[in-house]
C-alpha cells in the first residue's frame, strides 16, 4: 500500500493517523503540521456530546474529559430557560492534551511526525513540505482554511469567527454553561462555560462580523450572568464552518479530506469534533480496503443528517434565538444523547406542534412588539 501523508495534527488528523495504524499497522504514515506544537494555540471551546466524549476516552483514558455539565441556560430575547438531565449534558475534552497524547501514541507507534513543515498541494497524489515532494496517499486534515480543498475543488466554506478568553471571575459558576441569544452577535450567540471547579469560566461569541471590541461583549456577556471578571487571561479563537460537507469527498481515491477541511461540523453550534468521530472510522475502512465510495457514502450519510438542520439554521439566520426557543419544549428533561443529534431534536419536537407553534409566534410577536417599541 502508498505511503500515506497527513496534513495537519489537529484532532481530524490525528484521530485518522491512530486509526489507521491501528487497523493496518503496515501502513507507513507521515503526518506534517506547519504549528511547533500539536494543538498549541488552541481555538476551540471543546464541547461535545455523550458520544464523542466516550469515543475519545476509550482511545485515551479518563484524563481527555476535563469537565460535564448537567444542564445548559439558554437566554433567548423572548426567554430564559434551562435544560437539563441527571446524566451529563455535555463535555468538555481537555485541550491541547488531546493533541498531545495521540502525538505520544503515535509516535509508540512508529508514525512519523512533522512538526514546523507547511505542507503545499503540488499534484493528485502528492505535496511539497519543507522543500521536499512527497509521493502517496494524501490525506487533507488542514482545517477550515485548507490549501488543499482550495486546489482540489476550487472553494472555501463559509465560516464565522469565533473568539473566547478565560476569566477568573468573583463567583464559583457551578455546572451548568450559558448561551446567550443578543442583538451584538447576530449570526450566532454567546456562551460562558465554566472551566474548572473554582471561578474560571471560558467567555465567547462568535458572529459573521469582526468586532473591534470584543472586551465589550466579554464584560457584557458576564454582566447579564451576573458575574463581575477578577483577572483576564489569554483571548484565542478562530474559523468556525458554516456550511456543508462540500462533494467531492475524495479525489480518485488519492487526496479524502477530513475535519474541518471536509467541512463536517454541526450546523447549529459548529462543533467539528462530533464530525470527526463520525467520519475517521469509514475513512479508515475506506483507505484499507481501497475503497473510496466507503467514504463517500458515510459522508453523504451524514450530509443529509446536517442538511435538516441546515435548513432550520439558514431559515432563521438573523433570528437563530428562534430554534433555541423552540428547543425550550425539552425544558427539564433533555436526553443526554441528543446533544449532538440536532435534527432529532427537531423530529423529536413535532409532536408538539401546537406548543411549538404557540411558541413560534410568540417568539416573534414579541420581538416585532420590542422593535417596534
Ligand atoms: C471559537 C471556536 C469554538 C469551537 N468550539 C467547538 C466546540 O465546542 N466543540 C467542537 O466540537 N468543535 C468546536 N469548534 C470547532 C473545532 O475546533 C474544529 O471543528 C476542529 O478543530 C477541527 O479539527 P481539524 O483537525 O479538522 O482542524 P484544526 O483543528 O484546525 O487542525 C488543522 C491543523 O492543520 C494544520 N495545517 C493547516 N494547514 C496546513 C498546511 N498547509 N501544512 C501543515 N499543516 C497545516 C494547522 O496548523 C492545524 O494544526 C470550535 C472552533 C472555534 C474556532
Amino acid at each position: 500500500m502508498d505511503r500515506i501523508y497527513i496534513v495537519g495534527a489537529g484532532p481530524a488528523g490525528l484521530t485518522t493517523s491512530f486509526f489507521l495504524s491501528r487497523e493496518a499497522p503496515s501502513n507507513s504514515i507521515t503526518v506534517f503540521d506547519h504549528r511547533r506544537k500539536p494543538g498549541v494555540p488552541p481555538h476551540c471551546t471543546s464541547i461535545v456530546g455523550i458520544e464523542t466524549a466516550e469515543f475519545y476516552k476509550e482511545i485515551l483514558g479518563e484524563k481527555v474529559i476535563e469537565k460535564e455539565y448537567y444542564s445548559v441556560t439558554f437566554h433567548t430575547p423572548t426567554r430564559k430557560y434551562t435544560v437539563y438531565s441527571k446524566k451529563p449534558i455535555a463535555y468538555r475534552l481537555a485541550r491541547p492534551y488531546l493533541e498531545q497524547k495521540l502525538c505520544d501514541k503515535l509516535l509508540d507507534m512508529g508514525v512519523e511526525i512533522r512538526l514546523g513543515e507547511h505542507a503545499l498541494p503540488t499534484r493528485l497524489g502528492a505535496l511539497v513540505a519543507g522543500g521536499k515532494e512527497y509521493e502517496g496517499l494524501v490525506i487533507a486534515a488542514d482545517g477550515a482554511y485548507s490549501l488543499f480543498r482550495k486546489k482540489y475543488c476550487g472553494w472555501m466554506p463559509e465560516t464565522i469567527t469565533g473568539l473566547q478568553r478565560i476569566v477568573r471571575v468573583d463567583k464559583q459558576f457551578g455546572n451548568n454553561f450559558h448561551v446567550f441569544f443578543d442583538p451584538d452577535t447576530p449570526c450566532f450567540y454567546q456562551w460562558i462555560v465554566p472551566i474548572d471547579g473554582d471561578k474560571t469560566v471560558l467567555v465567547g461569541y462568535a458572529d459573521c462580523r469582526i468586532h473591534s471590541d470584543p472586551n465589550r461583549i466579554f464584560d457584557k456577556v458576564l454582566r447579564k450572568a451576573g458575574l463581575r471578571p477578577v483577572s483576564r487571561e489569554r483571548v484565542f479563537g478562530g474559523p468556525i464552518i458554516r456550511d456543508l460537507p462540500h462533494r467531492p469527498y475524495n479525489i480518485e481515491g488519492r487526496i479524502f479530506f477530513i475535519g474541518d477541511s471536509l467541512p463536517a461540523s454541526k450546523p447549529v453550534t459548529g462543533g467539528g469534533l462530533y464530525g470527526i468521530k463520525e467520519l475517521v472510522p469509514a475513512l479508515t475502512r475506506a483507505i484499507v480496503k481501497g475503497d473510496p465510495r466507503i467514504y463517500d457514502q458515510s459522508v453523504e450519510h451524514l450530509r443529509k443528517r446536517f442538511q435538516q438542520s441546515w435548513f432550520l439554521t439558514r431559515l432563521f439566520k438573523y433570528k437563530y434565538w428562534v430554534i433555541a426557543d423552540l428547543f425550550s419544549v425539552f425544558q427539564g428533561e433533555f436526553e443526554p444523547g441528543l446533544f449532538d443529534l440536532h435534527e432529532k431534536i427537531v423530529w423529536r419536537a413535532l409532536p408538539r406542534l401546537p406548543a411549538l407553534l404557540y411558541i413560534l409566534l410568540r417568539s416573534l410577536f414579541i420581538r416585532t412588539q420590542r422593535s417596534r417599541g
